[in-house]
């Protein structure tokens, strides 16, 4: 079969991708609880003809979506996670909630899923019509933004008949990621001292609240003394009251460490332990830890990067109306940055590149498919692809679907999540993403290739999740990894991408 002919499917398809699409979005759920966002996918992914298994891994929210039989099988990676305190009304120019406090799809989940759900359709199109032998699986992955839905289903062996993934991502631009991404893990400390009549009888008190604001400080110290790519947030979960006059007894913090390789994290994970432990120490509390979860890093593969790009050259980008075009300049003009094209270009490829961005620097809605330039380089974001690249070759491309400049997971993106341009820019990820996956099914070869650059990039590293790794770290050096004694605060959707 015509390989541009089951890519059709996409745009004859549209209108229910789209509409699957604004149903997400309009139910923003957080992770681990997408139940009604997975049921919009499952259901669609049943009539549609895809074999469906449902509760992957043991979680509730994750799916897949069967159609064909034998290799090659090629996995198409969906997301439908949304984030906390996010809510917008949707096309609205100012932050202003449709839900007090509720959540929203600031990273633009709602247009993924369906984007990689349009292209599961459009290759099962293929397989039935050309009789070749094949399998494409829609994965449901939940829990992208801070649980890992995919580290789980990895650990759990979900995707280890898989020849090659593929998947895109909402951007503000076009083009293919071919780089890595940072490893990380999410770590809970929690600081145990002695209530006491913080004025009558200090001197009995220990206060965790010390023992959490020297942790926090020694962290400070330590960054000058990381590798400049290494990041190292955190938030307050528990200050211990609010009552002054009270030495605090519990506290509670919650970081996040993030490098470009998993080994780098172990070991920037055991230094800020130790700092949490001398913390302790020096206040006559206890510290113990806790990893909630971790991510890998992306390894690049740049053979399916370069058979996605040359497929975003051949597909058409989308291209706007005056009205699209006007909408985009609103919406780019409530966003806090404004970087012409060419600027971002120049910063990326040099002066060569910033001239190539010229052309486009009037537009408020990206009509450029940025040059195909192969790095390594680790861009400052991190993601549960990761884990999937540890255990079968996986590339992914970004297409715009907001206005140039959005920021991700902020009020602009979850405003932009169901208009034209968010549809357009997901079909047009989804044509990509089907047309590279024919080609990979009707050239083994190519398959091959991919196959040995994975191999050949991670020499002797085998998949072991960032989370086990850094606790057998721990209890190699004999420290307190699992010395955990009580259950971490729950913080929903909080963000390990
Ligand atoms: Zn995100
Ligand atoms: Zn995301």
């Amino acid at each position: 079969m015509d390989k541009w002919k089951a890519v059709q499917e996409v745009d004859r398809q549209a209108d229910m991708f789209c509409r699957i699409s604004d149903e997400i979005w309009e139910h923003p759920e957080l992770r681990f609880e997408e139940y009604v966002s997975a049921q919009i996918l499952k259901t669609a992914l049943e009539e549609l003809g895809f074999e469906l298994s449902d509760h992957l891994a043991g979680l509730e929210t994750a799916f897949c979506g069967r159609y064909g039989s034998g290799h090659p099988v090629i996995g198409i990676l969906g997301e439908f996670d949304a984030l906390s305190n996010l809510s917008q009304k949707a096309d609205c120019t100012e932050p202003s909630p449709l839900v007090p406090s509720g959540n929203g799809h600031g990273c633009g989940h709602n247009n993924l899923g369906a984007g990689s759900l349009a292209a599961a359709a459009a290759i099962k199109k293929y397989l039935e019509e050309s009789k070749n032998p094949g399998t494409v699986i829609y994965f449901g992955c939940p829990g992208e933004e801070g649980g890992g839905g995919k580290t789980v289903m990895a650990r759990q062996g979900i995707f280890e008949e898989l020849d090659c993934a593929l998947t895109w991502h909402p951007n503000d631009i076009n083009n293919v990621w071919t780089g890595s991404s940072l490893a990380n893990v999410q770590v809970h400390y929690y600081f145990k001292g002695i209530a006491a009549h913080a004025a009558a009888c200090p001197h009995l008190g220990r206060s965790a609240l010390d023992g959490l604001t020297l942790m926090n400080t020694g962290v400070q110290f330590l960054r000058e003394h990381i590798i400049p790519e290494a990041r190292i947030h955190y938030s307050v979960l528990n200050t211990g009251s609010v009552s002054p006059n009270v030495v605090q007894a519990e506290t509670e913090a919650l970081y996040l460490i993030r490098a470009p390789k998993s080994e780098q994290v172990k070991e920037l994970y055991q230094r800020v332990c130790d700092i949490a432990e001398g913390a302790a120490l020096m206040t006559g509390t206890t510290v113990s830890y806790y990893i909630e979860k971790g991510y890998a890093e992306i390894v690049p593969n740049h053979t399916l990067a370069r058979c996605l790009y040359d497929n975003m050259e051949q597909i058409p980008l989308p291209t706007y109306t005056e009205e699209e075009k006007a909408y985009a300049r609103a919406m780019r003009a409530v966003n806090p940055r404004y970087v012409k094209l060419s600027e971002r270009l120049k910063g990326v490829l040099g002066e060569k590149g910033g001239a190539l961005g010229v052309p486009h620097d009037g537009e408020d809605v990206s009509e450029f498919l940025f040059p195909y330039t192969p790095s390594d380089r680790a861009l400052s974001g991190s993601s549960d692809v990761g884990d999937v690249s540890y255990i079968c070759p996986v590339s992914q491309i970004v297409a715009a679907t907001v206005a140039l400049d959005t920021a991700a997971h902020s009020w602009q993106q979850v405003a932009q999540g169901k208009s034209s341009i968010a549809h357009k820019g997901m079909l047009y990820a989804g044509k990509v993403l089907a047309a590279a996956a024919i080609d990979l099914f009707e050239n083994p070869e190519l398959l091959r290739k991919a196959k040995t650059e994975q191999k050949n990039r991670l020499g002797d590293r085998s998949y072991l999740p960032l989370k086990e790794l850094c606790e057998q770290a721990d209890k190699k050096t004999g420290k307190q990894a699992d010395k955990q004694d009580r259950e971490p605060v729950a913080i929903s959707g909080s963000g390990a991408s």
